[in-house]
């Protein structure tokens, strides 16, 4: 079922506490935790706990756990005391995603060119 975890997914891993992350928030609905492979002074991942493959998926799934994990990229950002930062969604392999459970990168603490190529 839509949000349902799923057995073979890594960030429902984590979310379960099966796999250790850097927590740095948490609400009922999302957690944000650092990225392993930084690419900025600060690179957190927010993700809705429930499980959706994708921004798009979560989207048209649970649209206010949309809201709240977007409500969560600028308390992300506020805590690492960042006034500008860049909040991204990959979704599709094309456009780099990984990693098949929705997750919002929130990246800053260095200059972000535009556009990213
Ligand atoms: P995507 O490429 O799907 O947009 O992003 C997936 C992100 O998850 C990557 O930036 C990658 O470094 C991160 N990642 C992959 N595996 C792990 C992990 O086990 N723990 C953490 N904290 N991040 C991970
Ligand atoms: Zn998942």
């Amino acid at each position: 079922m839509a949000g349902e975890p799923q057995d073979d997914c890594l960030f429902c891993k984590i979310v379960a506490g099966g796999i250790p992350a850097t927590i740095v928030r948490e609400t009922e609905t999302t957690l944000a935790f650092r990225d392993i492979n930084p690419q900025a002074p600060t690179h957190v991942l927010v993700i809705p706990k429930a499980h959706y493959e994708n921004a798009a998926a979560l989207a048209a799934g649970a649209p206010q756990i949309a809201a709240d994990v977007l409500a969560e990229t600028r308390a992300v950002a506020e805590g690492e005391g960042l006034e500008s930062y860049r909040t991204v969604f990959n979704t599709g392999a094309g456009a780099g995603q990984t990693v098949w459970h929705a997750h919002a990168h929130v990246l800053g603490g260095r200059g972000l060119e535009w556009p990213p190529g």
